[in-house]
């Protein structure tokens, strides 16, 4: 079997929210199995590997938002590894290029997104940032819960092919309308930095259980279990919500 192909897309953008972590987390829970991998880091100017299992896109900010989108538009290649069966995961900024369109700018200039995800992001009447913590459902109907951190000017709306990937408990997600994040197909759009496959390994084993076809053994990992359980009580502790 040929090695997993992590790419993770534009650093110099998209890198400012240290979201380059979630690629880490992937290649460290495949290198931990024994799974053979490659990671690969694409800047703009470089074509995109159109053989991928995961792409990953982090968050950044508006200027950056719109050459990322611009450069992977005429580079086509993220679209042709999707065609192709790749998982995409992106984060933040990175969700807001995926979708359909978003503003940016004083101005709210509207932007063409890559229309990989059926989602609209427009500035929101508040900035979220603090602590979040969602509720995802996995394809087993068991509930994850999802910890991490939020900084997002843009709010987002889902149109009718794209799904909630969780509910919010605390924070604001999407647009405090309780959601969080967009699935549609193999795409997954998420608000939350941590990087969020670091603090929530039952989300990475899900991408990679995605781009493998298969169930992955879990992991003992009880440091982790451990952080974990802080970053929740902590984050129950210090509720947020829309208005607060
Ligand atoms: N610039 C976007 C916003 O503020 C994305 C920010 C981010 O990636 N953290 O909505």
């Amino acid at each position: 079997m040929s090695p997993v192909r992590i790419v993770l897309i534009y650093q110099s953008l998209l890198g400012i929210y240290g979201d380059r972590g979630n690629a880490m987390v992937l290649a460290k829970r495949l290198e931990w199995r024994g799974i053979d991998h490659e990671l690969i880091v694409v800047e703009p100017g470089e074509p995109v590997p159109p053989d991928a299992g995961v792409y990953l896109l982090g968050g950044g900010e508006d200027m950056a938002q719109i050459s990322a989108v611009r450069a992977l538009t005429s580079d086509t290649n993220l679209f042709r590894g999707m065609d192709a069966g790749a998982v995409l995961f992106a984060v933040c900024a990175g969700y807001q290029i995926c979708g359909q369109t978003f503003t940016v700018g004083d101005h709210d200039e509207v932007i063409d997104g890559l229309g990989l995800l059926d989602v609209t992001t427009r500035r929101g009447p508040q900035r979220a940032v603090g602590e979040i913590l969602t509720r995802w459902t996995r394809p087993d109907g068991s509930v994850s819960l999802i910890t991490g951190f939020e900084n997002h000017g843009g709010f987002t709306t889902l149109g009718a092919d794209a799904a909630p990937l969780a509910q919010v408990e605390v924070g604001i997600g999407n647009s405090g309308d309780g959601t969080e994040g967009a699935v549609q197909g193999r795409a997954i759009g998420t608000y939350p930095h941590g990087p969020v496959l670091a603090r929530n390994p039952d989300l990475a084993d899900h991408v990679l259980s995605l781009a493998l076809g298969r169930d992955l053994e879990p992991l003992d990992l009880p440091e982790v279990d451990r952080l974990r359980a802080d970053r929740i009580a902590h984050v129950r502790a210090g509720r947020r919500r829309v208005g607060a």
